[in-house]
């Protein structure tokens, strides 16, 4: 038997469930509005004005430039375009080129979960070891003592995701400094997911964990277009990290996809320049999370709000005794609404009566979508 399952994954099959059921559909995360205006006009100029064939593979180069002139507005880090940063067909070709490019057979690779589903089976599939870990139940931050106690001689890589998918944790000033100390004593490598690093609430701040000046030429922080532009059927992203673990990548990535949409790589050069966008994505999505909030006052779901992406925990185990995937699956059939069961982003299936919410919606699906929550 293989190592990969044979299943298919569950937003695949929320989202199909939905479709069969004529349900809302706020399962698999994407919003349900297109990119803004200026990047489809940049799209639109570009596709007129040629850029047919093959980019370079590293990307265009116009648009490294760009991608290190954001991080530098927004983090005041300063990377260089031709050693430390690679367009990538998404976040998910980053995150599985990095570990197919980084992790050995025997390797161990640290996943604190509960996890996004790509990381594991990429482990597994370069004949790694994945060492799951549990995340604090209430905050969903790393439990830095337990990673600690769990690295060995053997620890290749651990892989971070904040802000987090699924429980929208984002992580504070003690968790950066946990994982600096951390680094001190171990050498392992940081695969860290910020694909929702514009998506933070309540005045917090996302630092990238490749601007770390601990975690220097040991870090990749990987990043989605389709998370920040709205686009995620546009699958293209970008990894950063210092030369030494970019080269690496660059070995695996030539032979793994060579080269990015040319095209859509240009015109992201271009809407880079936006300046204020980025900035725009956090007050925009708080709202959303506001307002579905306030609509759910009354409902018996216990929320502790989400603190950043698109996502909001939902704990129905004062509603029903059924298992998560029942519920989401009843959910759908009877009252027409998808949500995605959150025991499918731990391994072993853990069932914490948890659903996840995409609140990337209108308003008024928002409403609806409370509406029937709070008739439960
Ligand atoms: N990481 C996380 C945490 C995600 O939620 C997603 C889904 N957008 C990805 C990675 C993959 O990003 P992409 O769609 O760009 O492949
Ligand atoms: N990232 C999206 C989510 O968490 C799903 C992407 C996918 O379907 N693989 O819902």
């Amino acid at each position: 038997m293989g190592v990969l399952s044979p299943e298919t994954t569950i937003f695949t099959r929320m989202s199909a469930l939905a479709r069969q059921h004529q349900a809302l559909n706020l399962g698999q995360g994407f919003p349900d509005e297109g990119p803004p205006d200026f990047l489809i006009e940049a799209v639109t100029r570009v596709i007129q004005s040629g850029f047919h064939q093959y980019a370079p593979m590293a990307g265009v180069p116009e648009l490294r430039e760009a991608i290190s002139k954001k991080i530098f507005k927004n983090y005041g880090y300063r990377s260089d375009p031709e050693k430390e940063i690679t367009v990538t067909a998404g976040g998910t070709q980053a995150l599985f080129t990095a570990i197919a490019a980084l992790v050995q057979p025997g390797d161990e690779v640290i996943i604190p979960e509960p996890a996004y589903d790509c990381y594991a089976p990429a482990v597994e599939l370069v004949g790694g070891r994945c060492v799951f870990v549990p995340l604090n139940e209430k905050t969903f931050r790393p439990d830095w003592n337990i990673i600690s106690s769990r690295l060995t001689e053997h620890t290749r890589m651990i892989i971070f995701n904040t802000p987090h998918n699924p429980s929208g944790a984002v992580w504070i000033e003690e968790d950066y400094a946990a994982l600096s100390a951390l680094a001190s004593q171990h050498p392992f490598l940081v695969l860290s997911d910020e694909v929702y690093e514009h998506i933070t609430f309540d005045g917090r701040k996302h630092i990238p964990l490749c601007t770390l000046p601990s975690l220097e030429n040991r870090c990749l922080s990987v990043y989605s277009f389709g998370k920040v532009f709205h686009c995620t059927g546009w699958k293209m992203g970008y990894i950063v990290g210092g030369p030494r673990l970019t080269e690496k990548f660059r070995q695996v990535h030539q032979y793994n996809v060579f080269s990015v949409n040319t095209p859509l790589q240009s015109a992201l050069a271009q809407a880079l320049e936006n300046d204020t966008w980025f900035a725009s994505l956090g007050p925009y999505f708080q709202r959303k999370r506001d307002l579905f909030i306030s609509w759910m006052q009354g409902s018996k779901f216990h929320i502790q709000p989400a603190r950043g992406t698109y996502f909001q925990l939902l704990q129905y185990g004062e509603i029903t005794p059924e298992d998560d995937l029942a519920f989401a699956e009843r959910l759908t059939q009877e009252k027409k609404l998808t949500l995605i069961p959150v025991s499918f982003f731990y391994h072993r299936r853990e069932d914490h009566r948890l659903l996840r919410l995409c609140f990337a919606k209108s308003d008024d699906t928002l409403r609806t979508a409370a509406e029937i929550l709070c008739s439960l």
